[in-house]
């Protein structure tokens, strides 16, 4: 790596869950040094304000797969690379954490493919952001020694067979991209006999002004949940712990259904290229 001296480089880094300050120095270092910054859907326009060299282009390669546009990844590793191999130090922003449902992987494969140098930078998922904003301890002790972090967001991601043992097990179930498939993902729970008491958290935006969080048991899952939509980001945790939410939470809810996170289209922002397919 950095055989080439005009070769540049690119920093692989999580911007954290929504709250500005839920991000690295040393991401915010890199920002300031960076001459572009690819970023994603989930990054805040407050955060790209504040840490982002004023001199470095913006260039927005979101996902958003079921609402219009979204970036191809064969796209994003193609500018990638163009921008490293013409000399450019490149910031690739990801919401949350970047080892977690983030398409690292292709990145790194084409990086490595092209001989670019590249760092990677940790960043606070939005578990462990929506833990600590809705008062709600992943693993607390006598309540759960385990938490898994899944996903359901196309019906073939989870076996059938495996929807038994996450009916009965006992570790907090964290569930990404998965708020539209709820009322499916909650039925199939209960076919699985999961015990009828335990607690489901819909945490939506999470560490941002707008985070607002929802919890039904199984139980009343029909009354206070079924057929409801959520303001997207939104993140659920099934499990005991949810039961501390109670007496632990310490944010007010946002019940405006305002979001937190404008479409890219809406992005006013100087330097900026949105690159994306629409429709
Ligand atoms: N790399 C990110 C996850 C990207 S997948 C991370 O580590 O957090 C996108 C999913 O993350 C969303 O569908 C949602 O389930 C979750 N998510 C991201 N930010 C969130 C937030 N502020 N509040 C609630 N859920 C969030």
């Amino acid at each position: 790596m950095g055989k080439n001296s005009n070769m540049g480089k690119v920093i692989i880094a999580g911007a954290g869950p929504g709250d500005p300050e839920l991000i690295t120095l040393k991401t915010i270092r890199f920002l300031r040094k960076a001459d572009a910054v690819f970023t994603d859907r989930l990054v805040s326009e407050e955060i790209l304000n504040r840490y982002v060299n004023p001199a470095a282009e913006i260039i927005y390669v979101g996902k958003q797969c079921r609402h219009g546009s979204s970036t191809p990844q064969n796209l994003i590793n193609e500018l990638l690379v163009e921008y490293a191999l013409s000399g450019k130090f490149v910031v690739r922003l990801k919401g949350g954490d970047v080892s977690i449902f983030s398409n690292i992987l292709d990145e790194l494969q084409e990086l490595v493919k092209h001989g670019i140098s590249y760092e990677i930078v940790p960043g606070i998922t939005a578990a462990s952001g929506a833990a600590a904003y809705s008062g709600i301890p992943l693993t607390a002790r006598g309540y759960s020694s385990a938490v898994r972090i899944l996903t359901y967001h196309r019906s073939n991601t989870i076996r059938d067979s495996s929807w038994k043992e996450l009916a009965q097990t006992d570790d907090t179930l964290v569930f990404y991209m998965s708020s539209e498939n709820l009322d499916i993902l909650v039925s199939n729970l209960l076919k699985n006999n999961i015990d009828h008491g335990k607690l489901i958290a819909v945490v939506e935006q999470a560490t941002t002004p707008m985070q607002n969080v929802t919890i039904s048991s199984f139980h009343d899952y029909d009354l206070q949940l079924k057929g409801k939509t959520f303001v997207s980001p939104s993140l659920l945790i099934i499990g005991k712990v949810v039961e501390l939410h109670d007496q632990f939470a310490w944010l007010n809810n946002d019940r405006s259904g305002k979001s937190y996170f404008i479409p890219v289209s809406n992005k006013k922002i100087i330097n900026t290229k949105v690159v994306q397919n629409v429709g």
